[in-house]
């Protein structure tokens, strides 16, 4: 449906600078599905290039006050943050839902592990603490200092509206940053509410700011002298642009990219168990998680017990709207997306692959939402393409292999290297598996390993460019940036002229 058949009574979501809604007048803007319908039920503005010199300006002059305030001040918002985002956590849940299509269970999970983020940064004094050495030399200590950086942007996912913002602008704004957030343009209401909160929780007007957009607001964002870093959540050629556009405009960028994690099940293990993990971790959220679990490496004679007990548990998922209580997994995000993850499960069969599950003929998919049911490939090898691109729905792959180094090679193989899991009775090869694999989040028994808040998020190669991990202590150090002072109070009975290098002995 093009945008002016969208109708003119539906709500229009715009913009949130300087502590208000803001309408955008660019005159560009997209629809927000419901994907549970199929209808659009909002348009959203397209921020201009010049709005978002506008959002940058605005918050360049919230920095200054920001970045003077006490540590307790800051500390004392993500307290009460805290408080309205638990106390809020239904209603930013079926917003979610509303938009992105994931049951409400799910969303609530969503908010609950992004309100870890808010907790963790509600020890901000405790987290920017410097160094000190007294008595570097002679009269002189040296210390070290954590500065924010000024205005931060973050650009983030549709699949997890709430969560990923959580990600970042809980950290950076307790470090004395003011932010930028640029949700996606599918689902961006959470975000607008979430500034509300931050309003309600004693933020200053300007010190967290929402442009909705596309390209054209992502662009001037990376270009922008006035922005200072990026934080960007999204799909793997978006994320290297990204990261190459960022740090060519001399900007600190971290920018995680898209994933194909793999679930390592070594004959010894409790075939139930292993069950229960993959068709939870490959189904939740109809797959659209960047941790979801989308390939089962089954060694050895684990594959035939395995499949047939995921099976049978697949035959058990109620799909249907994620508002409607007992429904287990939602529509996708929108048409155009089913479509294109309906089309691997057609092809699976050509490429050579068995398709043992069609998610195509769930009764699900005759509602006039954007409905898929769980599919299920079986004897997929990783030079078919349904192994190689990240699918980003509820499509499960397994590749069948003899030994345990043939599926370390496989998956160390694979271009990504997200979140992966082991499933196994044996601790000695759980802990070589985590030796020897090329993945940035690793899960023993447990199939989505997403690091609680005190640890950093991040995965290697293809998902993940930059430096720095997300959230916890490295999103610590993202967001701020360190000044070591060498001191000496004056002693004018010692002081001489002296043209040598300063030395310490
Ligand atoms: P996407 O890359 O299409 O969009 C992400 C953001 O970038 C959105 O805000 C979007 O408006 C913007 N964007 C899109 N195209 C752009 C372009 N050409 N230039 C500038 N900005 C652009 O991703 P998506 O479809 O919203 O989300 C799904 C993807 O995100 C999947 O690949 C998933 O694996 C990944 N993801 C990764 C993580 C992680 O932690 N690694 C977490 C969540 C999602």
């Amino acid at each position: 449906m093009a945008i002016a058949d969208v109708g003119t009574q539906i709500r229009t979501i715009g913009h949130w600078i300087g502590g208000k809604l803001v309408p955008s007048d660019s005159g560009r803007s997209g629809v927000v599905w419901n994907p549970a319908t199929g209808e659009a039920q909002a348009k959203v503005d397209f921020a201009s290039a010049a709005e978002v010199d506008h959002a940058v300006e605005i918050a360049q002059r919230a920095f200054v006050e920001w970045r003077a305030s006490a540590l307790s001040r800051r500390g004392d918002v993500m307290f009460k943050l805290r408080e309205l985002v638990d106390t809020n956590r239904r209603r930013i849940a079926e917003m979610i839902t509303s938009e992105h299509g994931k049951t409400v269970p799910d969303a609530l999970g969503e908010v609950a592990r992004g309100l870890e983020n808010i907790e963790f940064a509600c020890g901000i004094p405790n987290l920017l603490k410097g160094g000190f050495s007294e008595q570097a030399s002679r009269g002189i200590d040296v210390y070290q200092i954590r500065q924010p950086l000024g205005v931060v942007a973050g650009v983030t996912p549709f699949n997890f509206p709430a969560m990923v913002p959580m990600w970042m602008f809980p950290i950076a704004i307790a470090c004395g940053n003011t932010f930028i957030l640029k949700p996606s343009e599918k689902d961006p209401s959470a975000s607008l509410y979430l500034a509300e909160l931050m309003k309600q929780a004693g933020l200053p007007d300007g010190v967290f700011n929402v442009v909705q957009g596309d390209k054209v607001a992502v662009d001037r964002l990376l270009e922008h002298p006035g922005v200072r870093a990026i934080s960007f959540v999204g799909s793997t050629p978006v994320a290297r642009s990204i990261y190459e556009t960022g740090t060519r405009h001399g900007k600190r960028v971290q920018a995680l990219g898209g994933a194909k994690n793999h679930m390592l099940i070594l004959p010894d293990a409790d075939i139930a168990m292993a069950a229960d993990a993959a068709v939870s971790a490959a189904f939740g959220s109809a797959g659209e998680r960047c941790m979801s679990i989308s390939v089962v490496v089954a060694v050895g004679g684990v594959a035939d017990p395995l499949i047939a007990a995921i099976r049978e548990r697949m035959s058990r998922i109620k799909v249907g709207p994620g508002l409607e209580a007992g429904n287990e997994m939602g529509p996708l995000i929108t048409r155009e997306h089913r479509d294109r993850v309906a089309s691997y499960v057609a092809n699976a069969g050509s490429e050579g692959a068995t398709v043992a599950v069609d998610g195509r003929q769930d009764p699900a998919c005759q509602r006039s939402g954007f409905f898929l049911g769980t599919s299920l490939l079986d004897r997929v090898d990783p030079g078919m393409r349904c192994y190689r691109d990240e699918i980003f729905g509820p499509v499960l792959s397994v590749v069948r292999t003899d030994t345990y180094d043939r599926a370390l090679r496989i998956i160390n193989e694979n271009p990504y290297g997200n979140g992966v899991a082991i499933f196994t009775r044996d601790g000695g090869a759980a802990r070589q598996f985590q030796f020897d694999v090329d993945a940035g989040m690793v899960g023993v028994n447990v199939p989505i390993p997403v690091p609680v808040s005190y640890y950093s998020f991040g995965g290697w190669k293809a998902s993940l460019f930059g430096d720095l991990h997300i959230y916890g202590p490295e999103g610590v150090q993202f967001y701020s940036r360190t000044k070591v002072v060498t001191s000496r109070w004056p002693d004018p009975g010692t002081s001489t002229v002296d043209l040598g290098f300063p030395q310490s002995r």
